[in-house]
């Protein structure tokens, strides 16, 4: 998910590069023209707005890590470590793990 985020702020960068740099005069004059002019302007405002949600998407999302090393609580449906024996939201214990029950008769 991290990448899309990056994608959407090279993105805004390459819009507002491309608008900073836009011709807003006429062909062979050099009077400036108010739409082409208009034009620029919100070119750069939509540059800024796909930069400001790649950046707020690039910051929010989870990494692969903690997708990983989560779960969803059986009682409450929040997310969880995978490692928790209580879920932080609802305090419920979490039933063991087939694996872990195994892992725990093993050691005896
Ligand atoms: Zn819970």
């Amino acid at each position: 998910m991290k990448i899309i985020g990056i994608l959407f702020l090279v993105a805004g960068v390459i819009l507002a590069i491309y608008g900073m740099m836009m011709d807003t005069s006429l062909p062979y004059s050099n009077v400036y023209n108010l739409s082409l002019g208009a034009r620029q302007q919100n070119l750069i405002i939509a540059s800024g707005f796909l930069g400001l949600i790649g950046l707020i998407a690039f910051i929010k999302a989870p990494t692969a890590d903690k997708i990983e090393n989560s779960k969803k609580c059986k009682f409450c449906a929040e997310t969880i470590n995978t490692k928790a024996s209580i879920c932080k939201h609802c305090g419920k214990e979490q039933p063991i793990a087939e694996e872990k029950k195994l892992m725990i008769w093993l050691k005896k």
